[in-house]
């Protein structure tokens, strides 16, 4: 049993986190200032022996009292319509927030993990992407503040491995999508189905034919559980490496909801990657790790649980 700080526990992906680790006998403290998460994500959990939530914002220094096993730092907006609204938020959390963080674990003598993202490898010339890709990032475009920050971050978090020793794991989350993602955050996925489920025309951006590579949460969350417990510092990619176009996509969803919407297409937004697809053999190799929930079970799971808290 270990006693885990996770940040960002009350977002999407995080609230999936905090539910994993209470379910093996873990205590969560979780931390989470709410810029983007949810209580309710978290609601079920408040009560339990095991949890405890402190509202914070982790860009100021971070303090937890008693001992500490693991760092999850997941704490940052995620999706392109925060990137726009709150950028320098965006940079604070994956810079002084990150360091926060990591100034926490080495105090406690405890593990950290920082969740990165396949936007590190940006607009990528190599596919898929191995984690010896670097990347091919715009410094300064819309997306920079989110590409960056976590490039950073990874960055931060092998100095303080290399010059101070804190044992450290890194991911590389690639699209995750499924239950408690926000209706209104803009991601594709939660677009697509909230737009099937109430009939109006599903949004295509561009012509449709940039790619993705969609996995399921709990998917993702066996694979962090997987990097915290295990030897292997990563980064690892974790991700589903099934590519499937916007219009792929689109017409998977169309057809789970059973839903009569067109599709319509609207302007590309600037720098949007054209293609992204995980190179798994280091998560096969290293964590034993492979994805099980196909793009059609998945949309289906998240389809129904939109329906049920939206009413629709
Ligand atoms: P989310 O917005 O649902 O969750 C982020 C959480 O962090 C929210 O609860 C938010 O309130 C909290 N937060 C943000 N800034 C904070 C701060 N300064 N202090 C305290 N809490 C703060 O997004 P998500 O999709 O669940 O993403 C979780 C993590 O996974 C993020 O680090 C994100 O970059 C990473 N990631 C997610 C995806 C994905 O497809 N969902 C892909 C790549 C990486
Ligand atoms: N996208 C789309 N319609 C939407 C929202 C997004 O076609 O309503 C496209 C977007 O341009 C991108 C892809 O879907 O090419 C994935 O977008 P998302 O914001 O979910 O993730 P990211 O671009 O960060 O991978």
């Amino acid at each position: 049993m270990a006693r885990v700080v996770v940040t960002g526990g009350s977002g999407f992906v995080g609230s999936h986190v905090c539910e994993a680790l209470l379910e093996r006998g873990d205590e969560v403290i979780c931390v989470d200032n709410l810029v983007t998460g949810n209580a309710d994500n978290i609601a079920h959990l408040i009560g339990h022996d095991g949890f405890d939530f402190i509202r914070h914002d982790v860009s100021h220094q971070l303090w937890v009292k008693g001992p500490v096993d693991r760092v999850m730092h997941l704490a940052s907006p995620a999706s392109p319509v925060d990137f726009e609204r709150i950028p320098i938020e965006i940079l604070d959390v994956g810079s002084i927030g990150t360091r926060n963080c990591l100034e926490l674990a080495e105090a406690k003598g405890a593990r950290f993990f920082l969740a990165s993202t396949s936007e590190v490898y940006g607009d990528p010339l190599v596919h898929p992407q191995p984690e010896t890709y670097w990347g091919n990032v715009n410094p300064n475009g819309p997306r920079s503040m989110y590409d960056e920050a976590k490039r950073f971050a990874e960055a931060l978090t092998f100095a303080w491995h290399r010059a101070r020793g804190v044992d450290v794991r890194v991911v590389r989350i690639f699209n995750t999508y499924g239950p408690r993602m926000r209706p209104e955050d803009g991601r594709v996925v939660s677009n697509f189905i909230t737009q099937a489920l109430q009939g109006q025309p599903l949004t295509v951006y561009g012509d449709g034919s940039q790619t993705r590579s969609f996995c399921y949460v709990d998917d993702q969350v066996r694979g962090h559980l997987a990097l915290l417990d295990g030897e292997h510092t990563g980064p690892i990619n974790i991700g589903n490496d099934g590519e499937f176009t916007m219009l792929e996509l689109a017409e998977v969803v169309i057809k789970v909801t059973n839903s009569a919407s067109e599709i319509t297409f609207a302007p590309l937004p600037a720098d949007d990657p054209t293609r992204r697809r995980p190179d798994l053999t280091e998560a096969n190799a290293k964590l034993s790790w492979k994805p099980t929930v196909s793009l059609e079970e998945g949309v289906a799971r998240t389809a129904a649980w939109f329906q049920s808290v939206l009413g629709l």
